[in-house]
């Protein structure tokens, strides 16, 4: 039994034992989960999976924003509300279902809209931002509160058989979120699930794949989608890893802007 092992309880030694086996974690790893601040932004399709593994993994304080109420028709990918919650908060449901799995999470509901006014509150106060939204708009909002303020993000996003996912740690080397899309999509660009579908299991991989990225942040671990974005197909079966680049004229964290 290491040093870091002896702050856990029993339960959680035998929680948390496939996780201290985990290379590169250790107790020393899970002491540092424990102790982490997450905010998701989203509790949808693929805020479910990812919030799901964080609570599951140990995260110690888990933040989540969502305003809206749980509708018949999310049930097909959002997996942290059931049947039984329709017409509820998604805040609430949500809270309960990661409370059911691991009663060791401390939960913090934001059940609100992010707005221009309320952004920078929101994600004061927590290390690490899960965008898991579902519309460019707080896309944007959630990308520029966090890079002024200092916050890395892992960003995923999934509509019809396809995910994206990539990672901005703020600094004068990385791309910003602005500098893979300078400029709001029209929305005839940007078609969303409401349009063209969206597979329950896709985006549940985007979640499970920024649950992992924000797991291995968390530990001080580097992320290659730091300056690449993976973009997952499902239909054909295949993952992509296409560089980024800072750009020189972009509209948030350029020189040239
Ligand atoms: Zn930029």
């Amino acid at each position: 039994m290491t040093q870091n092992s002896q702050d856990f309880s029993r339960e959680e030694l035998e929680r948390y034992s496939r996780n201290a086996l985990l290379a590169g974690v250790g107790w020393e790893g899970q002491a540092r989960w424990r102790a982490a601040r997450v905010l998701v932004v989203g509790a949808g399709g693929i805020g479910s999976a990812a919030l799901f593994y964080l609570a599951a993994a140990g995260v110690g304080r888990l933040g989540l924003v969502d305003g809206d109420a749980v509708e018949v028709s999310n049930l097909q990918r959002q997996i942290l509300h059931g049947t039984a919650d329709l017409k509820r908060r998604k805040a609430e449901s949500a809270k309960e279902s990661l409370a059911a799995l691991n009663p060791h999470c401390r939960m913090e509901t934001f059940d609100l809209r992010l707005d221009p006014a309320n952004v920078g509150e929101v994600v004061q106060g927590f290390e690490l931002v899960l965008d898991s939204c579902d519309n460019f708009p707080t896309r944007f909002m959630v990308a520029e509160a966090c890079w002024r303020i200092g916050i890395p993000v892992v960003s995923a996003a999934a509509t019809g058989w396809h995910g994206k996912l990539l990672v901005t740690i703020p600094g004068p080397e990385n791309p910003c979120y602005r500098c893979l899309v300078p400029e709001l999509p029209p929305p005839e660009a940007a078609p969303s699930s409401t349009q063209i579908g969206i597979l329950g299991a896709v985006a549940g991989t985007m979640g499970c794949l920024q649950a992992v990225e924000a797991l291995k942040l968390l530990l001080g671990m580097n992320s290659d989608l730091t300056h690449r974005l993976l973009a997952y197909d499902g239909l054909k079966g295949r993952f992509q890893s296409i560089k980024r680049v800072k750009r020189a004229d972009c509209p948030l964290c350029g020189v040239e802007k």
